[in-house]
C-alpha cells in the first residue's frame, strides 16, 4: 500500500540566523542557524508533527477510530497524539509511566485539554510501558473499538519519511550546511535527516530517552545504506537520567534564552544545544562552518520539569 501524509499542519518552517548566540558559543557570524521545529502544527508544535502526519495516515487507512501511544508522563509525543486526535476527530488514550499526580503541569495540562484519557502504568520500564499499552489496546478492542497503536516517539520506518521531507527542505534553505544538530530520543527524527542529508553532516545529541541511541536510530534508517558505525551520536549529555536536570543543558536553556529569545527546555532541546557547545569545545564543531540546530519544540516540558520550574521561580523571585 503506497501511503501519503495528512496534513496535520507540517509547514516549511523558518531558519533563523542567531548570531548572539553563535558567538557566545564560539561560533562566527552567520554560521549558525536555527531551523524552527517548535513552530509545527497544532497542540503547541515540535517535531512529532512531521512524523504523527505518516503514522495518523496509516491509522485513518486501516480504519481506526483510536490512537494509542505511550511514552513518559511528560511526553511531548504524547501531547502532539492528543491534538492530532482532536483535529482528526479520533479518540486518544496515552498510556504514561507513573502515577496519577494531583499537581499536573506542563504537557499533562495540554493533554488533559485535548481531550485525551490517560492510563497511569506506574514505575516500568520500556517493556513494561509496552505490556501496559498492549493491554489497553485489547481492553479496547473488546469494547468494540478499532485502535491502532503509534509506537513509542512515533517513531516508524514510514513516519522517519516525515523527516527525511524535512532534510530536503532544509537542504534547499541551506545549500551550504555542514553540520545539523538534533536531539535523539525515540531517533526518528535523526533517522531521517539522515537519510537525506547523510550521515556526515548530522550530529545527534542522545537525550536518555532509549538504551542504545545507535541502534535506535540505526533500525530506523530508510533506503539510504549508512554504516551504522559512521552515525555522528553524542552520547555526554545525558548526565544522571532522562528526567534529570542535566547541567550543561539548563545552562544552554538560559543561554538560548538570553541570547536569542528562544526556549529551549531541559530534557531535548537543552541537551541538543549543550551538544553542540561542547562539540565547538572539542573541535568537532569548528568556526566558519555552516551549523543548524534544530528546534524540535517541547516548549510544555519546560513547565513540566520539576527542577526546571523550581529555578526558574528561584530566578523570577530574584528578578531574574
Ligand atoms: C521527541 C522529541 C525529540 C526527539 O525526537 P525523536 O524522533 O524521538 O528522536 C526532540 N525534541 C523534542 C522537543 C521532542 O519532543
Amino acid at each position: 500500500m503506497s501511503l501519503s501524509p495528512l496534513d496535520l499542519g507540517s509547514v516549511r518552517t523558518p531558519v533563523e540566523v542567531a548570531d548572539r548566540l553563535s558567538d557566545a558559543i564560539g561560533l562566527g557570524p552567520g554560521d549558525l542557524l536555527v531551523k524552527r521545529d517548535d513552530l509545527l502544527g497544532p497542540g503547541g508544535g515540535g517535531n512529532k508533527i512531521r512524523k504523527l502526519e505518516w503514522t495518523c495516515a496509516e491509522a485513518l487507512a486501516v480504519g481506526a477510530d483510536t490512537l494509542v501511544t505511550s511514552g513518559a508522563a511528560q511526553s511531548n509525543h504524547a501531547r502532539l497524539t492528543a491534538a492530532a486526535g482532536a483535529r482528526l476527530g479520533l479518540r486518544v488514550v496515552l498510556v504514561l509511566a507513573g502515577r496519577p499526580d494531583d499537581d499536573a503541569q506542563g504537557n499533562l495540562l495540554l493533554d488533559a485539554l485535548f481531550g485525551a484519557r490517560v492510563v497511569w502504568a506506574g514505575d516500568v520500564d520500556a517493556p513494561g510501558l509496552r505490556a501496559a499499552a498492549d493491554l489497553v489496546l485489547a481492553d479496547l478492542r473488546s469494547e468494540g473499538a478499532t485502535p491502532f497503536l503509534v509506537p513509542f516517539g512515533g517513531s516508524s520506518p514510514s513516519s522517519v519519511r516525515g523527516y527525511a521531507d524535512a532534510g530536503a527542505e532544509l537542504a534547499e534553505q541551506v545549500p551550504d550546511v555542514r553540520h545539523v544538530v538534533v536531539a535523539l530520543g525515540s531517533g526518528g527524527t535523526m533517522a531521517g535527516l539522515v537519510s537525506t542529508l547523510g550521515a556526515e553532516r548530522v550530529l545527534g545529541i542522545h537525550c536518555g530517552a532509549v538504551p542504545d541511541p545507535r541502534s535506535a536510530v540505526a533500525g530506523l534508517l530508510l533506503d539510504r545504506p549508512v554504516a551504522r558505525d559512521s552515525l555522528r551520536i553524542r552520547t555526554d549529555q545525558v548526565g544522571t537520567s532522562y528526567g534529570d536536570l542535566a547541567e550543561p543543558a539548563w545552562r544552554a536553556v538560559l543561554l538560548a534564552g538570553r541570547t536569542e529569545g528562544l526556549v529551549l527546555e531541559p530534557t531535548y532541546t537543552g541537551r541538543a544545544l549543550a551538544g553542540l557547545v561542547a562539540a565547538v569545545r572539542d573541535g568537532d564543531v569548528r568556526r566558519g562552518e555552516r551549523t543548524v540546530l534544530v528546534h524540535t519544540g517541547g516548549l510544555p516540558g519546560l513547565f513540566g520539569h520539576h527542577e526546571a520550574r523550581r529555578r526558574l521561580r528561584e530566578l523570577a523571585r530574584n528578578g531574574g
